[in-house]
């Protein structure tokens, strides 16, 4: 499957959607790979699954030639899968320090805490796995240490740029390396594998410096308890909010359990230096209204983190009443609208006031819009560029731009398209088994799982359950035991659907001729269907049957 005399790429995630990034890069009959990790939208019905990641069996095949797993940075999309996926893969990880530590933080919160060594590389350094010469470069983003990968080759040079934006004063960490990737430009780059989610959006995105300023000024007029709800690793807006609340005279307290693992990380990075400890939830009430920051999880509506709780009045430290203020430094992930609608109401019908950044600069992006894409293409000058991290809509926008810059080819792939990057003309050389993954419960199955799609269907049309004990003969011993789960209790005419249906049963099984009744499996079957034809004709859904039959002796 490795083709030793070229240089190739593949998507095993990350295209067409937003999330569960894993990509692939071959060379000299090695493989290496580039971020694993998950997807949270449900733009599709999947009751029950918590998360969605790439489908590694491809990589699993080959992991006598995996080099390494080499991250961009910590966030979910990137590394959320690592921990449940390492398993099959038990390849060497490197990332920046940041990225390990929370990395192993979250290892450390897991019920039973996997041993998956990560070596740390530095910020802008460079490794060299089996043929793979790889240099990390210093991107901004929404979370320190983001990184693009520049993997130097005998075929040239190629540029995944992770997630990227361009701001010049990040608060925390280091600025776009604009003058590292101008250097790889006058080098000569052969490709572009990057970031898309912000290529229809023109301009470029705000300064996280912008939203500090503003953040400083809400905090400083507002009156009563503030509360400020973010993406726990955004550390930079974290750092934000405490300034803000510095300069204010107010201390900050932090609620909801990722927010004090980040924090803690951030700390032993040195990125929290210079302000004074944060304090846990217990000191909340402690202090009067107008000296108090709460800085709280949950910016997505999620049930169990500490804004829904606090909206409900259902958490047992941190309450806000009528005057308080809460900030939502964030934006709403396409999925989530309903849950943090509800919250909104719930905090706004409590007299509340809800400041979103519909009403202020108070979140930017992380991601490049069009300027800074085309800044990016400018300094590169890359001979292709394949848009990834993006839906269809953003992959073609992106690759359009690209050639109005003057890029002279661009690709658009799907996950599992193997790309040969060079020599010669880039093409899709080969289809890569790729697909997803579905994290249920505990268990991890594959997107086929029989379980996520009887759940879909019970969800939508509920299912009947008939149990009948009958002599060798066929006879019935008792009446049938008829059970509906999720289906309405009367039909149009008033009439009670389980009696029909035990009327039915009855009826079938009495009539039923008499090889059919000594055969339980024929038995079963016409039971099944009438039960299941019955109810499509009273309610207009077709419904899961099962039917259980008990011979019992005479
Ligand atoms: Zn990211
Ligand atoms: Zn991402």
């Amino acid at each position: 499957m490795t083709r030793p005399n070229e240089l190739t790429f593949a998507p095993l995630g990350g295209v067409g959607q937003i999330g569960m990034n894993l990509s692939i890069y071959g060379l000299a009959g090695k493989w290496l790979a580039i971020d694993l990790g998950v997807y949270f939208g449900d733009e599709e019905h999947l009751p029950g699954i918590d998360l969605v990641m790439p489908d590694v069996r491809f990589l699993e095949k080959e992991k006598k030639n995996l080099v390494g797993l080499v991250l961009t940075h910590a966030h979910e999309d990137h590394f959320g899968a690592i921990i449940d996926l390492w398993p099959k893969l038990k390849c060497p990880i490197y990332a920046t320090q940041f990225s390990a530590a929370l990395f192993e933080a979250k290892c450390a919160s897991e019920r039973n805490p996997p041993k998956i060594p990560v070596t740390v590389v530095p910020s802008g350094g460079r490794i060299n796995l089996g043929p793979f010469d790889i240099e990390f470069i210093p991107v901004a983003h929404s979370i320190p240490e983001s990184h693009a990968i520049a993997l130097h080759t005998p075929f040239g040079t190629v540029l995944h740029t992770g997630d990227w934006k361009i701001d010049p004063t990040p608060i925390i960490g280091l600025p776009t390396d604009e003058k590292r990737l101008r250097e790889l430009g006058d080098a000569g780059v052969l490709a572009i594998i990057g970031d898309s989610t912000n290529a229809v959006r023109d301009g470029r995105s705000p300064s996280e410096t912008e939203v500090a300023a503003t953040l400083t000024k809400l905090v400083k007029a507002a009156k009563g308890r503030v509360a400020v709800t973010t993406f726990a690793s955004n550390v930079a807006r974290l750092r934000a909010v405490a300034e803000a609340a510095q300069a204010a005279g107010r201390e900050v307290v932090l609620v909801g359990r990722a927010m004090e693992r980040v924090v803690q990380v951030a700390r032993e990075c040195g990125y929290l230096d210079g302000l004074p400890a944060f304090r846990n939830a217990d000191y909340y009430g402690h202090f009067p209204p107008d000296k108090v920051v709460a800085l709280c999880t949950g910016s997505q509506g999620e049930a169990r983190a500490a804004l829904a709780r606090i909206a409900s009045d259902d958490h047992p430290m941190v309450t806000l009443n009528k005057g308080d203020t809460v900030i939502f430094s964030s934006r709403t992930i396409p999925g989530n609208e309903k849950a943090v609608g509800t919250i909104i109401n719930g905090l706004v019908t409590q007299g509340i006031e809800v400041i979103t950044d519909r009403d202020a600069l108070v979140h930017v992006s992380g991601h490049p819009r069009r300027d800074e894409l085309r800044d990016m293409i400018s300094w590169v000058r890359p001979q292709l560029l394949i848009p990834v991290h993006g839906e269809a809509l953003h992959l073609h926008e992106h690759a359009k731009l690209a050639r109005a810059c003057g890029v002279p080819r661009t690709m658009i792939v799907k996950n599992g398209d193997l790309v040969r990057l060079a020599p010669g003309d880039a093409a899709v050389i080969d289809e890569l088994p790729s697909g997803r993954m579905f994290k249920d419960g505990l268990i991890l199955e594959d997107s086929k799982s029989r379980a996520v799609s009887e759940r879909r269907r019970l969800s939508f049309a509920g299912c009947a359950f008939v149990a009948l004990a009958v002599t060798m003969k066929g006879e019935l011993v008792d009446d049938p035991a008829v059970d509906l789960i999720g289906i309405p209790e009367k039909n149009l005419k008033g009439e009670v659907m389980e009696d029909v249906v035990f009327d039915i049963v009855v009826n079938i099984v009495e009539n039923l001729p008499k090889a059919r009744k000594r055969d339980p499996d024929a038995m079963a079957e016409s039971v099944r269907r009438a039960v299941r034809s019955s109810l499509a004709d009273q309610w207009g859904k077709k419904t899961m049957c099962y039917v259980h039959i008990l011979q019992v002796e005479d």
